[in-house]
């Protein structure tokens, strides 16, 4: 095989992987409190999300100044390096396997996303100082390419159940998560909720059965 091309397949592969990281972390470790999971010490991680920077940007404080006393939205110093460190095993055995333009094609891919993913996070809540748009606000096809980005996330804001990956929405897609539209609800939160109507109503025939046995008894 080409070299180019192997480049080009580890790349997309290691994006697919990047955005399903990124959405399980999302959805399980920053909207689940994971009180046994490492002895805590990702429970602090929900607290930050799910409780301070959720309501803090939600509807129409989506979109404004941060004030000084938040905390700050980054994911902080130690994910971009815990990332590089837990995900070496996988470079070296592409590395290994594919060579080494493949192997370090892992972690400058994965640097590239989690890039995109504090400057698209962090622009999407905080205006510029003085009210401008920034310039990829203002023109086209950056404009409609940042607002395709901003929609999601602002969904995932009203409801944190769709919409976990803020940079590629690969996880959202595999997992019927994704949506652009306030009025349109992903597919597997459609399913949960035909689920949950179905145990409801099996349940209140269950009741009306046994009321009715009652009776007979008592007739
Ligand atoms: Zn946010
Ligand atoms: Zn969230």
């Amino acid at each position: 095989m080409h070299p180019a091309l192997i480049v080009t397949l580890v790349a997309a592969g290691t994006i697919v992987f990047a955005s399903t990281i990124e959405g399980l972390f999302h959805q399980f470790i920053l909207h689940t409190r994971q009180k046994k999971l490492l002895g805590g010490l990702l429970e602090q991680s929900y607290v930050s999300h799910a409780i301070e920077h959720h309501p803090a940007y939600r509807g129409d404080d989506y979109h404004r100044p941060a004030p000084d006393h938040e905390s700050p939205i980054s994911l902080g110093p130690w994910m971009w390096p815990a990332t590089m460190l837990v995900t070496s095993p996988i470079t070296a055995l592409v590395w290994l396997t594919l060579g080494p333009a493949a192997g370090i094609t892992v972690p400058i891919v994965l640097t590239l996303y989690y890039v995109m993913y504090e400057f698209l996070h962090w622009h999407m809540h905080f205006p510029r100082e003085d009210g401008k748009p920034r310039w990829y606000h203002a023109f086209p096809p950056t404009k409609q390419l940042f607002e395709w980005f901003d929609v999601r996330h602002f969904l995932h804001h009203q409801a944190d159940d769709r919409n976990f990956n803020v940079v590629l929405p690969v996880y959202d897609l595999m997992t019927g998560r994704y949506t652009t539209r306030e009025t349109e609800v992903p597919w597997a939160i459609r399913a949960r909720k035909a689920r949950a109507i179905r145990k409801s109503e099996a349940i209140r025939r269950q009741r009306v059965r046994e009321d009715e046995r009652e009776e007979e008894k008592v007739g």
